[in-house]
């Protein structure tokens, strides 16, 4: 069977607008990912009580044939792979950082993975992206348009859309 999934895409530290674009295109390929739609580019200020860069993020959806865990075990291979080092802290500065958003409509919470993942609704940077590719959404979890959440949200998370992903630079 194959999900319909949200990842999330963050990055702030050296070229993030690159990261953000390499990560996708590790992604694709891996023939378990079916490629349907991506977010543009926004610059978005950390959520962080670390002092740090702001980030760039952005969100694809695909489809995915196998588990929420081979999906997760996958982002972190990918995460790795590009060099993503862990000091120990929550929200520290990140060459890449991929998070699962939602899973189809699962609801699910084991030790390793919460979907939808857990801070969805409460920040912005997460729920602009998702929204830009599919504005009818709804939260599994809690059962309300996503949307709807975004008007609850400290102005301070500041999002800026940057650009348009094209085709060509993702390699499709
Ligand atoms: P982060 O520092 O945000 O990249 O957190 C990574 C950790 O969050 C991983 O070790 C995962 O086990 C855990 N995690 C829990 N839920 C999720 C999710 N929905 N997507 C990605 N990572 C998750």
């Amino acid at each position: 069977m194959k999900d319909r999934v949200f990842i999330g895409i963050g990055s702030n530290v050296g070229d993030s607008e690159e990261n953000c674009i390499r990560s996708i295109k590790e992604m694709l390929k891996d023939g378990r990912l079916r490629f349907q739609g991506v977010s543009s580019l926004y610059r978005t200020a950390p959520v962080s009580t670390i002092p740090q860069d702001d980030f760039v993020n952005c969100a694809i959806f695909v489809s995915w044939a196998g588990s929420p865990l081979s999906l997760l075990e996958f982002l972190m291979s990918i995460e790795n792979r590009m060099g993503r080092v862990s000091d120990g802290r929550k929200d520290s500065p990140r060459v890449i950082d991929l998070d699962i958003l939602l899973f189809g409509n699962l609801v699910l919470q084991e030790h390793s993975l919460t979907i939808p993942h857990a801070e969805l609704h409460k920040r912005r940077f997460a729920m602009v992206p998702c929204l830009e590719i599919d504005p009818q959404i709804i939260h599994p979890g809690l059962r309300r348009p996503l949307a709807k959440f975004l008007g609850k949200i400290d102005d301070q998370q500041s999002v800026e859309r940057i650009r348009k992903i094209s085709m060509d630079e993702i390699g499709l």
